[in-house]
């Protein structure tokens, strides 16, 4: 099946995650805590735990039998739960022509380089073996958008907080960003440069662990992204409550320009915030688009 459009690449990566649980006869996917798991079974993938590189989660390596390599340095079990997800989606998507092709082209023809596209499709893939994006879509469409939203689904989805916040930027009828941060230590990925830098002990501070967007926004941010301390997100954190204010959409490249709504949400211990580029669409009218 040839794919000639970014919607139908993201329904095909939803379409592979739904038949890969269905084949393993799975009607939702337990979260992964270590040792075999049955969609990994189901895929003939071998798991293996070992020490990785700084900042480096998990890592999906091809070959007869594939292997998936999980850092059991993660200690926050959900962050483990979504990284074994995003590895799955990895073989997913190596091992669908279609939609590999489709994601080289477009990465290709766009500003964004190849490994970026691959990265947030397989968050997509992860983020809908933990909470379909049916699930979300009705939800948002019954109460607009918020990423209070977290709440609600929690009980549907306690194994990663995180997974929720991706799908409902994945699932965003309106132009927006979403993060998840944490306090904690940043990891870094260490690249020639920041070697050195990064093999030294790095201060604990607030941080973005994950970025999506709606599918309708142009840009990308990226993870791992500092908080200053003056931004609403750094305030929901210090409150430990949600809080609504104009603020910088927090781009990699330090560029704090560009500023609209952000509801950040205190929750758990992490901070998920929403950055409105354009106004939610009111409860109850998305079939009207
Ligand atoms: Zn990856």
């Amino acid at each position: 099946m040839q794919l000639y459009t970014e919607q139908a690449a993201r329904q095909r990566i939803r379409d592979l995650v739904r038949c890969t649980q269905a084949a393993a006869g799975l009607t939702g996917v337990p979260p992964y805590t270590g040792g075999e798991h049955p969609i990994a079974n189901h895929l003939g993938i071998v798991i293996k735990e070992t020490s990785l590189p700084l900042g480096d989660e998990g890592q999906y390596i091809p070959g007869t039998p594939p292997c998936i390599v999980i850092n059991p340095a993660i200690g926050d079990p959900e962050r483990r739960n979504f990284t074994f997800f995003h590895e799955i989606a990895h073989h997913l998507l190596r091992t669908d022509d279609s939609l590999y092709s489709f994601l080289h082209e477009y990465a290709a023809t766009d500003d964004q380089c190849f490994d970026t596209v691959i990265e947030q499709y397989c968050n997509m893939g992860a983020a809908e073996f933990l909470m379909p994006a049916v699930t979300i879509r009705e939800l948002i469409d019954q109460r607009g958008f918020s990423i209070r939203l977290i709440e609600d689904l929690e009980p549907l989805c306690p194994a990663s907080k995180p997974a929720i916040a991706i799908q409902l930027a994945h699932c965003a009828t309106h132009q927006c960003f979403v993060v998840v941060c944490e306090w904690r230590e940043p990891p870094r990925k260490p690249t020639p440069q920041t070697a050195f830098i990064s093999s030294t002990p790095q201060r604990p501070q607030l941080y973005v662990l994950y970025a999506a967007r709606s599918p309708s926004t142009k840009y990308a941010i990226g993870r791992f992204v500092p908080v200053p301390s003056d931004h609403v997100i750094a305030l929901a954190y210090e409150t430990q409550c949600m809080v609504k204010d104009v603020a910088p959409i927090l781009f990699r490249n330090g560029n704090r320009e560009w500023k609209c709504e952000c509801e950040a949400f205190y929750y758990k211990g992490k901070v998920y915030a929403v950055f409105n580029v354009s106004s939610p669409i009111p409860p109850g009218q998305l079939g009207l688009f």
